[in-house]
């Protein structure tokens, strides 16, 4: 099982640490990812199945691009895990397809493990199953799904950050039609907290989950992975 937990915009170096080195500090079996902000990126000493990541970057090594932060900014804290297509940087950004594709086949040239992210928004989940699958797909237009180092999170943009997370029919129904073209770990992310973590991670074809809101306390957190270890 993978957990995963993306800060967003939350927690500062200080806490951050302190998050880590709790994290760090638990014998789990589960394969944990942290994503913290990028000011809070440290040099950590980790257990093997528990990685740092970053929760965008922009696609150069290094080069005159006011405000990014590129590759060789991230190698110097060991970063190899790596989040895109995040529905906020897709539906709050704005970021494109085309940019998104462009991350993804730069992060794929660096070997990095890949979180992409893909997921409907309401409007769409209205309209049905097919139209949701349709939309799901675009996402991966141009996208390797056979990348070695691939691990897909099925998040659907309605709920993300809204404490309403998508029913297990709908989770499973979804994982099921990404497992058919997709060998890659499956996760599923939107509202997902330590009320529900088991019966999501019951769910068929789920790998894992990745959690914001209810993944910033680390109490919560290590309440998750203790879950899935369970299993
Ligand atoms: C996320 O940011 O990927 C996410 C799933 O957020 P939340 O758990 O808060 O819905």
């Amino acid at each position: 099982m993978i957990i995963a937990s993306n800060f967003k915009t939350n927690h500062n170096r200080q806490s951050t640490k302190e998050f880590m080195d709790f994290i760090n500090g638990k014998d789990y079996f589960s394969e944990v990812r942290i994503f913290p902000p990028y000011t809070a990126l440290n040099n950590y000493d980790l257990r093997p199945n528990i990685r740092q990541g970053v929760q965008n970057f922009y696609p150069v090594d290094s080069g005159s691009i006011t405000g990014e932060i590129g590759f060789s900014q991230l190698e110097e804290f060991e970063i190899d895990s790596v989040l895109i297509g995040h529905s906020e940087r897709r539906h709050v950004l704005g970021e494109s397809q085309k940019e998104i594709l462009k991350k993804f086949d730069f992060a794929k040239q660096k070997e990095c493990e890949i979180v992409y992210c893909v997921g409907e928004p309401k409007e769409v989940r209205e309209q049905g199953i097919e139209a949701v699958m349709s939309y799901i797909w675009d996402q991966f237009d141009g996208i390797d799904i056979d990348y070695e180092d691939l691990i897909v999170a099925y998040e659907p943009v309605w709920a993300i950050g809204t404490g309403l997370s998508a029913s297990q029919e709908d989770i499973k129904e979804v994982l099921n039609m990404l497992r058919v073209k997709i060998k890659a770990p499956l996760l599923y992310g939107g509202s997902v907290k330590v009320a529900n973590t088991k019966e999501i991670l019951g769910i068929e074809n789920c790998d894992g989950v990745l959690v914001g809101t209810a993944s910033w306390d680390k109490d919560d957190f290590s309440k998750m992975i203790e879950i899935a270890d369970n299993l």
